[in-house]
């Protein structure tokens, strides 16, 4: 493996032969197409007649020949691709069988072997032995909507080559995130595992500490890849602090699981604040301690109700209210000052008059109680 060779020759990606190398000796290019937004792969011979044969290189030279530059950074929003200029088109319609309408907006060719594919990807395997050897008539692989990452790719076919020295050690979140796409798109999950955990290890500092738009990313790639720990801390934040549904960001979240995290929002904060408007029915219809102190429990408990946006009461399904900011908020209502100021004068019981005991209670307990998900309870 480690003739192989993925370097840049310093060929632009105008230039019309232009691909990457996955595998010099590779018998196949894997094509990664744009179209209207999408992204699609298909599988194509790298010699399909004499016109083209003239134009490629052979593969005993291939290490030679030029090729794009595959980095990490390469996505598919950049130029990746040779412009549809009329001789690329030509070109293309040569190499790989699109018409002039045809033709997609970005293209990628990506040198690799049909064998490491079927290995490792049963997805790979279908698409190749229903070709029979005739690529044309397998329809374009349609990948995930939200799928944008070249480099991805480039991950995954490496780990699927098994150039474990060219699978990069560190990945930002969003392409680790493509990779748990891809890989789970075509089955391999198994053959990128061995790079999961050192890839998160890398990039710990950039696990989320609170809620934020890119908690998505993280949920996804927990979730994918199975890991009990990411997965506890992420969940736990997105139940604690999401004020809605969690935004999937066309990831392919199982919406059972955006479901419950929402649930568990909704049943807390309806258990709190619930808890709440009790107390403050028992105070306005029981006689409490005397009639001053009743009345500056209720006037007190109304008043800090209010000022924390809590009256009236808020409706289902609690759009804008995380759990974390509710405990916060009641936790943080003050007791009357009863004993020092209505006690001493009316002769009321040494003890203050608590404004509602069962609901710290209840804060305290919901605080505990909330921790993040078990990957066993999503048998999805
Ligand atoms: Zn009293
Ligand atoms: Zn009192």
């Amino acid at each position: 493996m480690e003739s192989h060779n993925m370097d840049s020759h310093d060929v632009t990606s105008r230039d019309m032969n232009a691909y990457g190398v996955i595998d010099p000796e590779g018998d196949i290019f894997l094509i990664v197409e744009e179209r209207q937004g999408r992204v699609y792969t298909r599988l194509s011979e790298i010699f399909s007649d004499h016109q083209v044969r003239s134009t490629l290189p052979s593969p005993s030279t291939a290490e030679e020949s030029e090729t794009i530059d595959l980095d990490e950074s390469s996505s598919l929003s950049r130029e990746s691709s040779p412009d549809p200029s009329v001789s690329d088109l030509v070109s293309s319609t040569l190499l790989d069988g699109d018409s002039e309408q045809d033709a997609p907006d970005k293209k990628t060719k990506i040198r690799v072997s049909s064998k490491h594919l079927a290995f490792a990807s049963p997805r790979f395997q279908d698409m190749l032995e229903s070709s029979d050897g005739e690529f044309g008539r397998i329809e374009r692989d349609l990948l995930p909507a939200g799928f944008d990452n070249l480099s991805a790719v480039l991950v995954l076919l490496n780990v699927i080559h098994g150039c474990a020295r060219k699978v990069p050690r560190s990945l930002d979140p969003e392409t680790l995130c493509m990779v748990a796409m891809l890989a789970e798109h075509y089955e391999c999950l198994e053959a990128v595992e061995v790079y999961f955990e050192n890839w998160v290890r890398n990039i710990e500092d950039r696990v989320p500490r609170v809620y934020t738009d890119d908690l998505s990313i993280w949920l996804y790639i927990a979730w994918t890849f199975k890991h009990q720990m990411l997965f506890k801390h992420v969940t736990r934040i997105a139940v604690r602090e999401s004020t809605g549904p969690v935004p999937t960001l066309d990831l392919p979240i199982p919406k059972k699981l955006i479901e419950h995290i929402e649930t568990l929002r909704q049943y807390r904060v309806t258990e709190i604040l619930k808890s709440l408007f009790e107390r403050l029915e028992y105070l306005l219809e029981h006689k409490n301690c005397c009639q001053d102190c009743d009345m500056m429990l209720v006037g007190s408990l109304v008043c800090q109700m209010k000022a924390q946006g809590l009256l009236p009461q808020p409706e289902d399904p609690f759009l804008g209210f995380s759990v974390e900011c509710l405990l916060a908020k009641v936790g943080k209502m003050k007791e009357t000052r009863c004993k020092d100021l209505i006690h001493p004068a009316n002769g009321c019981p040494v003890l203050g008059c608590l404004m509602m005991p069962k609901t710290r209670v209840v804060l305290n307990r919901v605080d505990d109680e909330l921790t993040g998900l078990e990957l066993t309870w999503c048998v999805l």
